[in-house]
Formats: structure tokens, C-alpha cells, sequence
């Protein structure tokens, strides 16, 4: 398989991480008889730095172009002092908007042998967690209409059937390629929006028979992520519900470095990134763990290319890596070996197999 993918490297970490993820997909080419060609794309602070804006409009078609795009993070304190307009995160805003991606899906996966850097006991975290939230990103409260008047103050919470169904159709094209299950969560209680989105789910199941559908009360959602994680596959959710459950998710498998995020629209191409920011902190230091942005570029050989085996592949080589005992400065713990970021992307590249 041929395809095109457009490299945005961006700020501090991002360089880093991304040449690790590189890596990895060089090497699941090679082992898989695939061409990966990357076109490198600026945005973010370094391409305000370059051409005077944070996101320049071929730069955009550059990632228009690909068949996906793979980003590192951007912005940091450099870029704190521009105005509102030039600064590295209305970059990113452009690129998502630019793409027309209205689905942020973020996966909450324990990973065994971090289980211990989980907020929750060890009794819920061994039942096992891996599931995936997909956000609508582009309707719903925060985009509605906002006033203040005197002393009141209105948020319109709107959505379409038509925006329903779109970001329906991700969560069951999700769930048929995961374990079969997808939970819709809304507030259908109290809601009218909640009531339509429940309504359009469900005529949305009829069309995948193989998914099995259910339905969960937003508040109802909040508790069962700290009480029992296991019991979910894919959570498909509004935009501001999702927001929240996704940060609550995150939170649970305790290490930000791990995780990856893919933001989809219509057709395959997808923007892929960790979910993490720029970390200043510790750019340039070879320090930063490079397994989000490597678990990124495995949700785009698995949601846009169609590559199944080998994004298990690379999730392979994840486990593989802890199994041995590697872990980057963030995940370390007594007993185990630290490695760098660099060694860390040619550890995981190594490990990389065909079954
Ligand atoms: P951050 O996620 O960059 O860092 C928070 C903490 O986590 C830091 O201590 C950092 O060292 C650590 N960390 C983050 N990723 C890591 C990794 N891969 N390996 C090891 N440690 C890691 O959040 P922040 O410090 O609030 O933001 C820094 C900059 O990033 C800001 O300019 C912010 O606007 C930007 N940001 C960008 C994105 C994005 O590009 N999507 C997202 C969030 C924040």
C-alpha cells in the first residue's frame, strides 16, 4: 500500500516524538511491504517563527493533500507574548477546522504493566480498561449561540439530525472495528437534543446489525468510568459531554504520555496526535515518551489506512517494550531500565512483528 502522509513535527517535543513515531511506521513498511512517504508540513510556533503565521495556507494544503496527517504538539512560552490571532494553538484550530474533522476519538487504555500509576485500586484496574470516546467536536453548546443579558446569561445547545448522524456513523465504524460495542451517552432525561440524539442512534443501529448498541445517562457515564471500565468498547457522546468524560478517562490510566487521539471527518484521512502539548519543559532533552504520538500513528494505520494487523502490530511492540521493563523518565519506576526518547523509538521499532 501506497500512502502519503503529512508530517506536522510542531514545538518543543513535537520533533522528537514524531522522529520516533517515523520510525516506527518506516519499519512496519518495511516489514509489511507498505510505502509511507512523508511530506513535511509547518504549523504551530515554529511556522510563525518561519513564515509569520502559525498555520500558512500551503502548509494547510500540504496536509489537504495527504492521505493523513501525523502531529507532534505545539505552541509553548516562546509564542506567549503574540497576539491572540498569530499564536501556535489558532494553528491547530485552522488545521482541524481546515480538515473538516468533527470526531475527536481519545482511546482509555491501562496498559498492565503501568497499572500501578492508575488513580483506582488494583481490583478495578485488573478487570482490564480499553475503550475508546468519540467526541462530536464542531456542534453542540460551545458553538451555540452565547449572550449575557443584565443578569442572565444563555447558552444555546443545539444539534441537527444530520450532525447526530455523522458523528453516529464514527462511533459504530469504530465499534465494528473494535469489540462489537458501542454505548450512547446523552441526558435524554431532561434534554430535547439528548432525545433526538438518542432517537437517531438508534435508527443508526439498524444499519449495523454487528454492533451491539446501548444507552447511558451522562451522569450515570461519569460514575461507571471509575467504577467498572471494563464494561466499555467505543462511548460516543456530544461535544461537551465528551469533553468532560474524556479528560475523566484520561485521568485513569494515569500517564499522558501514552495516549494517543485520532480527529476524523468524512471520508479516511484523519489527524492524528497525542493527546499531550509541547512539554518545554523537557524539549531538546532526549527525556520525552514518544509512545503517544507511536500509538497515534497506530489509530491511523487502523482507521484510515484499513491496516489492522499492523496497528496490532505496533500495540505489540508497546506491551512488548513495558514487558521488558523500558520505560521513558514519566513512567519510571524502581527496577525498571530508563530509556531516552531516541532509544525508546528504536526499542519499539525493534520490536515490531509480523504476527
Ligand atoms: P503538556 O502536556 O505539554 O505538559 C504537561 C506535563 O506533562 C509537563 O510536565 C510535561 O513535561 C509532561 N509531558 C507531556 N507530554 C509528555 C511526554 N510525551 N513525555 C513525558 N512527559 C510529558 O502541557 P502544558 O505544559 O500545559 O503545555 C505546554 C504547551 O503545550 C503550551 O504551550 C500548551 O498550549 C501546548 N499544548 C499543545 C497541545 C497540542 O499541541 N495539541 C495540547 C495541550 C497543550
Amino acid at each position: 500500500m501506497n500512502k502519503e502522509i503529512a508530517v506536522v513535527r510542531g514545538d518543543g517535543i513535537g520533533p522528537e516524538i514524531v522522529a520516533e513515531a517515523l520510525k516506527v511506521l518506516d519499519r512496519v513498511a518495511d516489514m509489511f511491504g507498505h510505502s509511507f512517504h512523508y511530506v513535511e508540513a509547518w504549523m504551530g510556533g515554529c511556522a510563525l517563527d518561519r513564515f509569520g503565521d502559525p498555520l500558512p495556507e500551503q502548509e494547510l494544503e500540504k496536509c489537504l493533500a495527504a492521505d493523513s496527517v501525523l502531529l507532534g504538539a505545539v505552541g509553548g512560552p516562546k509564542w506567549n507574548g503574540v497576539p491572540g490571532h498569530l499564536r501556535p494553538e489558532k494553528g491547530l484550530l485552522r488545521l482541524r477546522s481546515g480538515l473538516g474533522v468533527y470526531s475527536n476519538n481519545r482511546p482509555a487504555k491501562i496498559w498492565p504493566q503501568l497499572a500501578d500509576a492508575s488513580p483506582l485500586k488494583a481490583s478495578i484496574v485488573e478487570k482490564g480498561i480499553d475503550f475508546i470516546i468519540v467526541r462530536e467536536l464542531t456542534g453542540g453548546i460551545y458553538f451555540g449561540e452565547h449572550r449575557t443579558e443584565g443578569d442572565t446569561a444563555v447558552d444555546v445547545l443545539k444539534y441537527t439530525e444530520k450532525e447526530i448522524e455523522r458523528i453516529g456513523r464514527i462511533g459504530f465504524a469504530t465499534a465494528a472495528k473494535r469489540r462489537g460495542r458501542l454505548c450512547s451517552v446523552e441526558k435524554s432525561n431532561v434534554l430535547d437534543s439528548s432525545r433526538l440524539w438518542k432517537k437517531v442512534m438508534h435508527r443508526l443501529a439498524e444499519e449495523y446489525p454487528e454492533v451491539e448498541l446501548s444507552d447511558l445517562l451522562v451522569d450515570n457515564c461519569a460514575m461507571q468510568i471509575v467504577k467498572d471500565p471494563s464494561q466499555f468498547d467505543v462511548i460516543v457522546t456530544e461535544n461537551m459531554f465528551g469533553d468532560i468524560l474524556s479528560d475523566e478517562a484520561s485521568m485513569i490510566t494515569g500517564s499522558i504520555g501514552m495516549i494517543p487521539s485520532s480527529s476524523l471527518g468524512d471520508g479516511s484521512r484523519g489527524l492524528y496526535e497525542p493527546i499531550h502539548g509541547s512539554a518545554p519543559d523537557i524539549a531538546g532533552k532526549d527525556l520525552a515518551n514518544p509512545i503517544g504520538t507511536v500509538l497515534s500513528a497506530a489509530m491511523m494505520l487502523r482507521y484510515s489506512f484499513d491496516l489492522p494487523s499492523e496497528a496490532d502490530a505496533v500495540e505489540r511492540a508497546v506491551g512488548q517494550l513495558l514487558d521488558a521493563g523500558y520505560r521513558t523518565a514519566d513512567i519510571m519506576s524502581p527496577g525498571m531500565k530508563q530509556v531516552g526518547c531516541r532509544a525508546c523509538g528504536d526499542l519499539l521499532a525493534g520490536f515490531i512483528r509480523k504476527d
